[in-house]
Protein backbone atom coordinates (compact mmCIF):
# COMPACT_ATOMS: atom_id res chain seq x y z
CA UNK A 1 0.00 0.00 0.00
CA UNK A 2 1.55 3.49 -1.16
CA UNK A 3 0.43 6.57 -0.73
CA UNK A 4 1.57 9.27 -2.73
CA UNK A 5 1.59 12.76 -0.94
CA UNK A 6 2.19 15.59 -3.16
CA UNK A 7 3.82 18.74 -1.37
CA UNK A 8 3.26 22.17 -3.33
CA UNK A 9 5.30 24.67 -2.86
CA UNK A 10 3.66 27.08 -0.30
CA UNK A 11 2.92 23.86 1.76
CA UNK A 12 6.60 23.55 3.51
CA UNK A 13 5.74 22.32 6.89
CA UNK A 14 5.77 18.79 8.69
CA UNK A 15 2.12 19.98 10.02
CA UNK A 16 0.82 20.21 6.86
CA UNK A 17 -3.04 18.06 6.96
CA UNK A 18 -1.53 15.85 4.43
CA UNK A 19 0.68 14.37 6.83
CA UNK A 20 -1.50 13.63 9.68
CA UNK A 21 -1.97 10.07 10.55
CA UNK A 22 0.12 9.02 7.66
CA UNK A 23 3.26 6.80 8.54
CA UNK A 24 6.44 8.00 6.66
CA UNK A 25 6.89 3.76 5.78
CA UNK A 26 4.59 3.28 2.85
CA UNK A 27 4.07 7.01 1.53
CA UNK A 28 6.11 8.83 -0.91
CA UNK A 29 5.91 12.84 -0.84
CA UNK A 30 6.34 14.31 -3.98
CA UNK A 31 7.49 17.08 -4.39
CA UNK A 32 8.12 19.10 -8.25
CA UNK A 33 9.15 22.60 -9.71
CA UNK A 34 7.40 22.80 -12.55
CA UNK A 35 7.68 25.40 -15.02
CA UNK A 36 3.86 26.21 -15.35
CA UNK A 37 4.15 27.46 -11.45
CA UNK A 38 7.52 29.90 -12.55
CA UNK A 39 5.94 31.19 -15.64
CA UNK A 40 1.96 32.27 -14.98
CA UNK A 41 3.46 35.49 -14.10
CA UNK A 42 6.93 37.17 -14.43
CA UNK A 43 7.58 36.40 -10.73
CA UNK A 44 10.69 38.36 -9.20
CA UNK A 45 13.70 36.55 -9.62
CA UNK A 46 14.08 36.89 -5.59
CA UNK A 47 10.43 35.41 -5.03
CA UNK A 48 12.14 32.24 -7.48
CA UNK A 49 14.93 31.81 -6.06
CA UNK A 50 13.25 31.55 -2.36
CA UNK A 51 10.53 29.17 -3.04
CA UNK A 52 12.70 26.84 -5.31
CA UNK A 53 15.65 27.09 -2.46
CA UNK A 54 12.98 26.85 0.57
CA UNK A 55 11.42 23.64 -1.54
CA UNK A 56 15.07 22.12 -1.79
CA UNK A 57 15.40 22.84 1.84
CA UNK A 58 12.16 21.59 2.57
CA UNK A 59 12.68 17.90 1.31
CA UNK A 60 15.96 17.71 2.97
CA UNK A 61 14.30 18.54 6.25
CA UNK A 62 11.96 15.51 5.57
CA UNK A 63 13.96 13.14 4.23
CA UNK A 64 16.21 13.85 7.46
CA UNK A 65 12.73 12.79 9.42
CA UNK A 66 12.77 9.82 7.99
CA UNK A 67 10.14 10.20 5.06
CA UNK A 68 10.94 9.37 1.26
CA UNK A 69 10.68 12.41 -1.25
CA UNK A 70 10.59 11.90 -4.62
CA UNK A 71 11.93 15.54 -5.93
CA UNK A 72 11.94 16.54 -9.16
CA UNK A 73 14.02 19.62 -10.01
CA UNK A 74 12.96 21.82 -12.62
CA UNK A 75 16.41 21.22 -15.12
CA UNK A 76 15.23 17.54 -14.91
CA UNK A 77 14.69 17.10 -18.49
CA UNK A 78 11.72 15.00 -18.37
CA UNK A 79 10.28 17.17 -16.20
CA UNK A 80 6.86 17.80 -17.80
CA UNK A 81 6.63 21.38 -16.48
CA UNK A 82 2.64 21.03 -14.83
CA UNK A 83 1.82 19.03 -11.58
CA UNK A 84 -1.10 17.52 -13.19
CA UNK A 85 2.11 15.68 -15.88
CA UNK A 86 4.53 15.05 -12.86
CA UNK A 87 1.79 13.42 -11.00
CA UNK A 88 1.06 11.36 -13.74
CA UNK A 89 4.98 10.46 -13.78
CA UNK A 90 4.55 9.91 -10.36
CA UNK A 91 1.78 7.69 -10.16
CA UNK A 92 3.85 5.31 -13.09
CA UNK A 93 6.69 5.08 -10.86
CA UNK A 94 4.92 4.77 -7.30
CA UNK A 95 1.93 3.08 -8.57
CA UNK A 96 -0.23 4.24 -5.48
CA UNK A 97 -3.33 2.79 -3.89
CA UNK A 98 -4.00 6.65 -3.02
CA UNK A 99 -2.97 10.62 -2.96
CA UNK A 100 -3.65 12.73 -0.54
CA UNK A 101 -3.39 16.57 -0.62
CA UNK A 102 -3.90 19.61 1.19
CA UNK A 103 -6.26 21.75 -0.53
CA UNK A 104 -4.42 24.58 -2.87
CA UNK A 105 -4.08 28.05 -1.80
CA UNK A 106 -5.61 29.39 -5.51
CA UNK A 107 -8.38 28.74 -7.58
CA UNK A 108 -6.08 28.24 -10.62
CA UNK A 109 -4.56 25.27 -9.06
CA UNK A 110 -7.52 24.06 -7.20
CA UNK A 111 -9.14 22.89 -10.52
CA UNK A 112 -6.18 20.88 -11.11
CA UNK A 113 -6.45 18.98 -7.76
CA UNK A 114 -10.27 18.53 -8.08
CA UNK A 115 -9.44 17.03 -11.64
CA UNK A 116 -7.03 14.10 -10.54
CA UNK A 117 -9.56 11.53 -9.10
CA UNK A 118 -11.38 11.47 -12.48
CA UNK A 119 -7.62 11.63 -14.52
CA UNK A 120 -6.33 8.97 -12.67
CA UNK A 121 -8.64 7.24 -11.57
CA UNK A 122 -7.27 6.57 -7.84
CA UNK A 123 -8.63 8.03 -4.71
CA UNK A 124 -7.46 11.58 -4.46
CA UNK A 125 -8.51 13.03 -0.80
CA UNK A 126 -8.09 16.83 -0.78
CA UNK A 127 -7.57 17.98 3.12
CA UNK A 128 -8.05 21.44 4.52
CA UNK A 129 -5.56 23.80 5.00
CA UNK A 130 -5.23 23.68 9.10
CA UNK A 131 -2.77 26.24 8.72
CA UNK A 132 -5.29 28.99 8.85
CA UNK A 133 -8.06 29.30 11.97
CA UNK A 134 -11.44 29.51 9.51
CA UNK A 135 -12.31 26.95 7.52
CA UNK A 136 -13.78 28.41 4.43
CA UNK A 137 -17.39 26.92 5.35
CA UNK A 138 -16.67 28.93 8.69
CA UNK A 139 -15.84 31.83 7.09
CA UNK A 140 -19.09 31.71 4.87
CA UNK A 141 -21.04 30.78 7.85
CA UNK A 142 -19.61 34.55 9.54
CA UNK A 143 -20.14 36.24 6.33
CA UNK A 144 -23.44 34.71 6.13
CA UNK A 145 -24.73 36.62 9.51
CA UNK A 146 -23.43 40.10 8.10
CA UNK A 147 -24.98 43.10 6.27
CA UNK A 148 -20.95 44.02 5.67
CA UNK A 149 -18.21 41.55 5.85
CA UNK A 150 -15.88 44.31 8.20
CA UNK A 151 -12.82 42.90 9.45
CA UNK A 152 -13.10 43.98 12.59
CA UNK A 153 -16.00 42.10 13.99
CA UNK A 154 -14.08 38.76 12.39
CA UNK A 155 -11.36 39.89 14.03
CA UNK A 156 -12.73 39.12 17.36
CA UNK A 157 -14.08 36.34 16.84
CA UNK A 158 -10.88 35.05 15.92
CA UNK A 159 -9.78 36.68 18.86
CA UNK A 160 -12.26 34.92 21.31
CA UNK A 161 -11.43 31.05 19.31
CA UNK A 162 -7.70 31.82 19.89
CA UNK A 163 -7.70 33.10 23.23
CA UNK A 164 -5.07 35.42 22.62
CA UNK A 165 -5.12 39.02 24.49
CA UNK A 166 -8.50 38.11 26.22
CA UNK A 167 -9.13 37.97 29.61
CA UNK A 168 -11.86 35.39 30.03
CA UNK A 169 -14.50 36.74 27.84
CA UNK A 170 -13.15 40.56 27.61
CA UNK A 171 -10.43 41.56 25.17
CA UNK A 172 -7.11 42.84 27.42
CA UNK A 173 -6.41 45.96 28.03
CA UNK A 174 -10.20 46.41 27.77
CA UNK A 175 -10.32 47.45 24.33
CA UNK A 176 -9.94 44.90 21.02
CA UNK A 177 -8.22 47.56 19.33
CA UNK A 178 -5.69 50.16 20.13
CA UNK A 179 -5.44 51.88 15.85
CA UNK A 180 -6.02 55.37 17.57
CA UNK A 181 -3.25 54.96 19.71
CA UNK A 182 -0.76 54.34 16.32
CA UNK A 183 0.21 56.34 13.33
CA UNK A 184 3.00 58.15 14.16
CA UNK A 185 5.57 59.50 11.59
CA UNK A 186 9.25 58.23 12.31
CA UNK A 187 12.45 59.43 12.50
CA UNK A 188 16.02 58.12 11.31
CA UNK A 189 17.51 56.95 14.11
CA UNK A 190 20.68 54.88 13.96
CA UNK A 191 19.61 52.13 16.29
CA UNK A 192 16.45 51.06 14.11
CA UNK A 193 16.25 47.05 14.34
CA UNK A 194 17.57 45.21 11.16
CA UNK A 195 16.22 42.49 9.90
CA UNK A 196 18.59 39.13 10.35
CA UNK A 197 20.68 38.82 6.72
CA UNK A 198 21.13 35.07 6.25
CA UNK A 199 24.41 34.17 3.72
CA UNK A 200 23.49 31.68 0.42
CA UNK A 201 24.58 28.22 1.56
CA UNK A 202 24.99 25.83 -1.80
CA UNK A 203 22.09 24.76 -2.50
CA UNK A 204 20.73 28.76 -3.01
CA UNK A 205 23.37 29.21 -4.51
CA UNK A 206 22.75 26.62 -7.04
CA UNK A 207 18.96 27.99 -7.30
CA UNK A 208 20.25 31.64 -7.97
CA UNK A 209 22.40 30.41 -10.44
CA UNK A 210 19.46 28.54 -12.24
CA UNK A 211 17.21 31.34 -11.71
CA UNK A 212 19.57 34.27 -13.34
CA UNK A 213 20.24 32.08 -16.03
CA UNK A 214 16.58 30.81 -16.67
CA UNK A 215 14.87 33.91 -15.81
CA UNK A 216 16.91 36.84 -17.07
CA UNK A 217 13.66 38.53 -18.64
CA UNK A 218 12.02 38.38 -15.44
CA UNK A 219 11.89 41.84 -12.83
CA UNK A 220 13.70 42.24 -9.83
CA UNK A 221 17.52 41.57 -9.48
CA UNK A 222 18.78 38.64 -7.24
CA UNK A 223 21.77 41.00 -6.15
CA UNK A 224 22.04 41.08 -2.04
CA UNK A 225 19.68 37.89 -1.93
CA UNK A 226 19.59 36.96 1.75
CA UNK A 227 16.17 35.78 2.53
CA UNK A 228 16.27 32.81 4.96
CA UNK A 229 15.30 29.85 3.55
CA UNK A 230 14.87 27.29 6.40
CA UNK A 231 12.26 26.93 9.18
CA UNK A 232 15.09 27.81 11.62
CA UNK A 233 15.75 30.88 9.76
CA UNK A 234 12.12 32.20 10.29
CA UNK A 235 12.14 31.27 13.62
CA UNK A 236 15.31 33.29 14.32
CA UNK A 237 13.70 35.87 12.44
CA UNK A 238 10.64 35.99 14.52
CA UNK A 239 12.76 36.07 17.82
CA UNK A 240 14.66 38.75 16.52
CA UNK A 241 11.34 40.99 15.60
CA UNK A 242 10.00 40.20 19.02
CA UNK A 243 13.07 41.39 20.94
CA UNK A 244 13.84 44.30 19.21
CA UNK A 245 11.33 45.40 16.46
CA UNK A 246 7.56 44.67 18.18
CA UNK A 247 7.80 47.56 20.93
CA UNK A 248 7.71 49.86 18.27
CA UNK A 249 5.08 48.27 15.48
CA UNK A 250 2.25 49.81 16.76
CA UNK A 251 3.39 53.56 17.01
CA UNK A 252 5.20 53.30 13.41
CA UNK A 253 3.23 50.96 11.83
CA UNK A 254 2.03 53.40 8.48
CA UNK A 255 5.42 55.33 8.91
CA UNK A 256 8.24 55.44 5.68
CA UNK A 257 11.37 56.92 5.71
CA UNK A 258 13.97 57.12 2.69
CA UNK A 259 16.40 54.28 2.59
CA UNK A 260 14.82 52.37 5.43
CA UNK A 261 13.51 49.34 4.43
CA UNK A 262 11.92 47.42 7.16
CA UNK A 263 11.43 50.06 10.05
CA UNK A 264 9.68 48.35 12.66
CA UNK A 265 8.01 45.44 10.66
CA UNK A 266 8.73 41.46 10.90
CA UNK A 267 9.20 40.89 7.46
CA UNK A 268 7.93 37.42 8.49
CA UNK A 269 4.96 37.52 5.33
CA UNK A 270 6.86 34.91 2.99
CA UNK A 271 8.00 33.30 5.77
CA UNK A 272 4.58 32.33 6.92
CA UNK A 273 3.00 32.47 3.45
CA UNK A 274 4.93 29.59 2.31
CA UNK A 275 4.71 27.33 5.62
CA UNK A 276 8.42 28.03 7.18
CA UNK A 277 6.21 29.32 9.95
CA UNK A 278 3.02 28.71 11.80
CA UNK A 279 0.93 32.00 12.09
CA UNK A 280 -0.90 31.46 15.39
CA UNK A 281 2.78 29.77 16.95
CA UNK A 282 4.04 33.99 15.74
CA UNK A 283 1.00 35.21 17.92
CA UNK A 284 1.73 33.02 20.78
CA UNK A 285 5.52 34.46 21.12
CA UNK A 286 3.43 38.05 20.50
CA UNK A 287 1.43 37.30 23.15
CA UNK A 288 3.83 36.17 25.25
CA UNK A 289 6.40 39.41 24.73
CA UNK A 290 3.13 41.43 26.18
CA UNK A 291 2.69 39.23 28.75
CA UNK A 292 6.38 39.54 30.00
CA UNK A 293 5.70 43.11 29.83
CA UNK A 294 8.57 43.49 27.14
CA UNK A 295 6.13 44.77 24.84
CA UNK A 296 3.37 47.45 24.67
CA UNK A 297 -0.33 46.00 24.49
CA UNK A 298 -1.03 48.61 21.52
CA UNK A 299 2.22 46.93 19.42
CA UNK A 300 0.87 43.14 20.22
CA UNK A 301 -2.55 43.86 19.56
CA UNK A 302 -1.51 45.36 16.13
CA UNK A 303 0.67 42.52 15.08
CA UNK A 304 -1.43 40.17 16.31
CA UNK A 305 -4.27 41.95 13.94
CA UNK A 306 -3.05 41.78 11.18
CA UNK A 307 -2.14 37.80 11.39
CA UNK A 308 -5.53 36.39 12.42
CA UNK A 309 -7.18 39.48 11.62
CA UNK A 310 -6.47 40.80 8.15
CA UNK A 311 -4.67 37.58 7.18
CA UNK A 312 -7.75 35.38 7.93
CA UNK A 313 -9.83 37.88 6.56
CA UNK A 314 -8.41 38.18 3.25
CA UNK A 315 -8.54 34.57 2.67
CA UNK A 316 -12.01 34.17 3.62
CA UNK A 317 -13.13 37.08 1.07
CA UNK A 318 -10.42 35.50 -1.80
CA UNK A 319 -12.33 31.92 -1.65
CA UNK A 320 -15.96 33.29 -0.74
CA UNK A 321 -16.26 35.58 -3.60
CA UNK A 322 -15.13 32.89 -6.42
CA UNK A 323 -12.70 32.82 -9.33
CA UNK A 324 -14.30 35.72 -11.04
CA UNK A 325 -13.21 38.15 -8.36
CA UNK A 326 -10.24 38.69 -10.13
CA UNK A 327 -12.56 40.13 -13.26
CA UNK A 328 -14.13 42.71 -10.97
CA UNK A 329 -13.61 46.15 -11.89
CA UNK A 330 -15.77 48.44 -9.85
CA UNK A 331 -14.76 52.25 -11.72
CA UNK A 332 -14.46 50.88 -14.92
CA UNK A 333 -10.44 51.32 -15.17
CA UNK A 334 -8.45 50.52 -18.22
CA UNK A 335 -4.89 52.06 -18.21
CA UNK A 336 -1.82 50.75 -18.46
CA UNK A 337 0.60 51.11 -15.58
CA UNK A 338 3.91 53.00 -16.73
CA UNK A 339 6.94 50.82 -17.74
CA UNK A 340 8.51 52.61 -14.28
CA UNK A 341 7.12 50.38 -12.24
CA UNK A 342 9.36 47.77 -13.13
CA UNK A 343 12.07 49.88 -13.56
CA UNK A 344 11.47 52.47 -10.42
CA UNK A 345 12.72 55.12 -13.17
CA UNK A 346 10.73 58.04 -12.57
CA UNK A 347 11.14 61.29 -10.42
CA UNK A 348 8.23 61.14 -7.84
CA UNK A 349 10.68 59.96 -4.89
CA UNK A 350 7.86 58.33 -2.90
CA UNK A 351 7.49 55.86 -6.19
CA UNK A 352 10.67 55.58 -7.06
CA UNK A 353 11.87 54.49 -3.38
CA UNK A 354 8.90 51.98 -3.41
CA UNK A 355 9.44 50.36 -6.78
CA UNK A 356 13.35 50.48 -6.39
CA UNK A 357 13.25 48.41 -2.58
CA UNK A 358 10.83 46.44 -4.36
CA UNK A 359 12.56 45.77 -7.43
CA UNK A 360 16.06 44.82 -5.28
CA UNK A 361 14.68 42.87 -2.14
CA UNK A 362 10.83 41.57 -3.29
CA UNK A 363 9.78 43.20 -0.33
CA UNK A 364 8.19 46.48 0.57
CA UNK A 365 5.80 47.08 3.77
CA UNK A 366 2.23 47.32 3.81
CA UNK A 367 1.66 51.37 3.72
CA UNK A 368 3.84 51.83 0.56
CA UNK A 369 2.06 49.05 -1.35
CA UNK A 370 -1.18 50.70 0.00
CA UNK A 371 -0.40 54.52 -0.23
CA UNK A 372 2.15 54.74 -3.09
CA UNK A 373 2.33 52.21 -5.49
CA UNK A 374 -1.42 51.50 -5.03
CA UNK A 375 -3.00 55.05 -4.41
CA UNK A 376 -0.69 56.15 -7.42
CA UNK A 377 -1.97 52.91 -9.93
CA UNK A 378 -5.67 53.83 -8.49
CA UNK A 379 -5.36 57.86 -8.69
CA UNK A 380 -4.57 57.34 -12.68
CA UNK A 381 -7.21 54.88 -12.88
CA UNK A 382 -5.08 51.55 -14.22
CA UNK A 383 -6.56 48.37 -15.09
CA UNK A 384 -7.01 46.56 -11.71
CA UNK A 385 -6.16 42.82 -13.22
CA UNK A 386 -2.84 44.63 -14.41
CA UNK A 387 -2.25 46.21 -10.99
CA UNK A 388 -2.87 43.09 -9.68
CA UNK A 389 -0.63 41.40 -11.41
CA UNK A 390 1.82 43.53 -10.84
CA UNK A 391 1.54 42.69 -7.10
CA UNK A 392 1.62 39.39 -7.65
CA UNK A 393 4.80 39.35 -10.02
CA UNK A 394 6.77 41.56 -7.79
CA UNK A 395 6.18 40.41 -4.09
CA UNK A 396 8.15 37.53 -2.21
CA UNK A 397 5.39 36.95 -0.12
CA UNK A 398 2.74 37.14 -3.17
CA UNK A 399 0.13 33.89 -3.29
CA UNK A 400 -2.94 34.80 -5.17
CA UNK A 401 -4.86 34.24 -2.27
CA UNK A 402 -3.78 36.67 0.03
CA UNK A 403 -2.41 39.23 -2.72
CA UNK A 404 -5.54 39.44 -5.12
CA UNK A 405 -8.30 41.10 -2.14
CA UNK A 406 -5.47 43.13 -0.75
CA UNK A 407 -4.37 44.88 -4.55
CA UNK A 408 -7.89 44.30 -6.27
CA UNK A 409 -10.40 45.10 -3.10
CA UNK A 410 -8.47 47.04 -0.21
CA UNK A 411 -6.28 48.93 -2.84
CA UNK A 412 -7.88 49.28 -6.05
CA UNK A 413 -11.64 49.51 -4.91
CA UNK A 414 -12.40 47.20 -7.72
CA UNK A 415 -14.86 45.27 -5.98
CA UNK A 416 -16.88 48.40 -5.16
CA UNK A 417 -16.33 48.49 -1.45
CA UNK A 418 -16.66 44.62 -0.15
CA UNK A 419 -13.40 44.60 1.26
CA UNK A 420 -12.70 48.58 2.32
CA UNK A 421 -15.33 51.15 2.93
CA UNK A 422 -13.75 53.82 0.73
CA UNK A 423 -10.93 53.78 -1.80
CA UNK A 424 -7.98 54.65 0.01
CA UNK A 425 -6.42 57.32 -2.02
CA UNK A 426 -4.89 60.49 -1.02
CA UNK A 427 -2.96 63.48 -2.10
CA UNK A 428 0.47 63.92 -1.45
CA UNK A 429 -0.24 65.42 2.40
CA UNK A 430 -0.75 62.17 3.67
CA UNK A 431 2.55 60.54 2.19
CA UNK A 432 4.53 64.32 3.43
CA UNK A 433 2.57 63.09 6.74
CA UNK A 434 3.89 59.89 6.88
CA UNK A 435 7.26 59.79 5.56
CA UNK A 436 10.40 61.73 4.91
CA UNK A 437 10.11 61.32 1.12
CA UNK A 438 9.23 64.97 -0.17
CA UNK A 439 11.76 66.49 1.69
CA UNK A 440 14.14 65.48 -1.05
CA UNK A 441 11.89 65.44 -4.06
CA UNK A 442 11.92 67.54 -7.41
CA UNK A 443 8.21 68.25 -6.66
CA UNK A 444 6.21 70.18 -3.91
CA UNK A 445 4.01 68.93 -2.22
CA UNK A 446 2.32 71.87 -1.28
CA UNK A 447 1.23 73.34 -4.67
CA UNK A 448 -1.38 71.43 -6.89
CA UNK A 449 -1.46 73.15 -10.07
CA UNK A 450 2.24 73.89 -12.09
CA UNK A 451 5.37 72.52 -13.37
CA UNK A 452 6.77 71.72 -10.02
CA UNK A 453 3.58 70.56 -8.44
CA UNK A 454 3.21 67.10 -6.48
CA UNK A 455 1.25 65.12 -9.34
CA UNK A 456 -0.10 63.65 -6.04
CA UNK A 457 -2.33 66.34 -5.52
CA UNK A 458 -4.24 67.13 -8.96
CA UNK A 459 -4.60 63.31 -9.60
CA UNK A 460 -6.35 63.05 -6.13
CA UNK A 461 -8.93 65.65 -7.14
CA UNK A 462 -9.37 64.40 -10.58
CA UNK A 463 -10.67 61.03 -9.10
CA UNK A 464 -12.70 62.49 -6.88
CA UNK A 465 -14.39 64.77 -9.83
CA UNK A 466 -14.01 62.02 -12.54
CA UNK A 467 -16.02 59.18 -10.02
CA UNK A 468 -18.49 61.38 -8.70
CA UNK A 469 -21.21 59.19 -9.65
CA UNK A 470 -19.61 56.56 -7.74
CA UNK A 471 -18.87 57.93 -4.62
CA UNK A 472 -20.67 61.02 -3.65
CA UNK A 473 -23.06 58.81 -2.08
CA UNK A 474 -20.68 56.48 -0.17
CA UNK A 475 -21.08 58.38 3.78
CA UNK A 476 -17.05 58.44 3.95
CA UNK A 477 -16.35 60.47 1.23
CA UNK A 478 -18.69 63.23 2.71
CA UNK A 479 -15.65 65.06 3.62
CA UNK A 480 -13.47 65.21 0.01
CA UNK A 481 -16.48 65.95 -1.51
CA UNK A 482 -17.82 68.95 0.70
CA UNK A 483 -13.84 70.55 0.16
CA UNK A 484 -14.26 69.99 -3.64
CA UNK A 485 -17.61 71.49 -3.67
CA UNK A 486 -16.01 74.74 -1.69
CA UNK A 487 -13.43 75.11 -4.64
CA UNK A 488 -14.04 78.18 -7.57
CA UNK A 489 -14.91 76.75 -10.66
CA UNK A 490 -11.30 78.28 -12.22
CA UNK A 491 -9.67 76.25 -9.07
CA UNK A 492 -11.94 72.97 -10.34
CA UNK A 493 -10.91 73.43 -14.31
CA UNK A 494 -6.84 74.35 -13.32
CA UNK A 495 -6.52 71.10 -11.03
CA UNK A 496 -8.21 68.85 -14.06
CA UNK A 497 -6.04 70.23 -16.51
CA UNK A 498 -2.92 69.51 -14.28
CA UNK A 499 -4.41 66.28 -13.80
CA UNK A 500 -5.17 65.36 -17.84
CA UNK A 501 -1.51 67.06 -18.68
CA UNK A 502 -0.08 65.04 -16.26
CA UNK A 503 -1.88 61.62 -17.35
CA UNK A 504 -1.10 62.76 -21.05
CA UNK A 505 2.24 62.93 -20.35
CA UNK A 506 2.33 59.53 -18.83
CA UNK A 507 0.62 57.42 -21.21
CA UNK A 508 3.24 58.43 -24.16
CA UNK A 509 6.01 57.72 -21.51
CA UNK A 510 6.65 54.08 -23.01
CA UNK A 511 5.17 51.17 -23.26
CA UNK A 512 4.87 48.92 -20.18
CA UNK A 513 7.37 46.50 -19.61
C1 LIG B 1 -1.74 46.13 -2.58
C2 LIG B 1 -1.30 45.20 -1.51
C3 LIG B 1 -0.84 43.94 -1.83
C4 LIG B 1 -0.46 43.05 -0.84
N1 LIG B 1 -0.03 41.81 -1.19
C5 LIG B 1 0.32 40.91 -0.23
C6 LIG B 1 0.75 39.62 -0.59
O1 LIG B 1 0.84 39.27 -1.76
N2 LIG B 1 1.10 38.75 0.41
C7 LIG B 1 1.02 39.11 1.73
O2 LIG B 1 1.35 38.29 2.60
N3 LIG B 1 0.60 40.34 2.09
C8 LIG B 1 0.26 41.25 1.15
N4 LIG B 1 -0.15 42.51 1.52
C9 LIG B 1 -0.29 42.83 2.96
C10 LIG B 1 0.95 43.43 3.62
O3 LIG B 1 1.41 44.52 2.88
C11 LIG B 1 2.08 42.41 3.81
O4 LIG B 1 1.58 41.27 4.47
C12 LIG B 1 3.21 43.00 4.68
O5 LIG B 1 3.71 44.17 4.10
C13 LIG B 1 4.29 41.96 4.84
O6 LIG B 1 5.41 42.49 5.50
P1 LIG B 1 5.73 42.13 7.01
O7 LIG B 1 5.84 40.65 7.16
O8 LIG B 1 6.87 42.95 7.46
O9 LIG B 1 4.39 42.57 7.71
P2 LIG B 1 4.10 43.24 9.12
O10 LIG B 1 3.76 44.65 8.90
O11 LIG B 1 5.16 42.92 10.09
O12 LIG B 1 2.73 42.49 9.50
C14 LIG B 1 2.71 41.22 10.13
C15 LIG B 1 2.05 40.16 9.33
O13 LIG B 1 0.66 40.40 9.24
C16 LIG B 1 0.16 39.89 8.02
N5 LIG B 1 -0.52 40.98 7.32
C17 LIG B 1 -0.38 42.31 7.52
N6 LIG B 1 -1.24 43.00 6.74
C18 LIG B 1 -1.90 42.08 6.01
C19 LIG B 1 -2.90 42.18 5.01
N7 LIG B 1 -3.40 43.35 4.62
N8 LIG B 1 -3.32 41.03 4.45
C20 LIG B 1 -2.82 39.84 4.81
N9 LIG B 1 -1.89 39.69 5.77
C21 LIG B 1 -1.44 40.80 6.36
C22 LIG B 1 1.35 39.36 7.23
O14 LIG B 1 1.40 37.96 7.38
C23 LIG B 1 2.53 40.02 7.90
O15 LIG B 1 3.70 39.25 7.85
C24 LIG B 1 -0.53 43.43 0.53
C25 LIG B 1 -0.97 44.71 0.84
C26 LIG B 1 -1.36 45.58 -0.15
C27 LIG B 1 -1.86 46.93 0.21
S1 LIG C 1 6.13 65.54 -3.44
FE1 LIG C 1 4.57 64.19 -4.26
S2 LIG C 1 5.65 62.91 -5.73
FE2 LIG C 1 7.21 63.85 -4.43
S3 LIG C 1 7.56 62.39 -2.78
FE3 LIG C 1 5.98 63.80 -2.06
S4 LIG C 1 4.06 62.80 -2.58
FE4 LIG C 1 5.65 61.80 -3.78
Amino acid sequence: MTVLIPILGDQLSPAMSSLEGVEPEGAVLLMTEVADETRYVRHHKQKLAYILSAMRHHAAAMRDAGWTVDYVRLDDPDNSGSFTGELARAVARHSPDRIIVTEAGEWRVAAMLDAWQTLFGIPVEIRPDTRFLASHAEFDAWAERRAELTMEWFYREMRRRTGLLMEGDKPAGGRWNFDKDNRKPAHADLLMPRPLSFAPDAITRDVLALVDDRFADHPGSLDGFDWGITATDASAQADRFVAHALADFGPYEDAMLAGERHLWHSILSPYINSGLLDPVDLCRRVEAAWREGRVPLQSAEGYIRQIIGWREYMRGIYWREGPDYVRRNHLGHTRQLPGWYWTGDTDMRCLAQAIGQTLDTAHAHHIQRLMVTGNFALLIGADPAEVHRWYLEVYLDAYEWVELPNTLGMSQFADGGLVGSKPYVSSGAYIDRMSDYCRGCRYDVRQRVGEDACPFNALYWDFIARHEDALRPNRRMAMPYRTWDRQSAANKMATRAQAAAFLERLDASGAPY
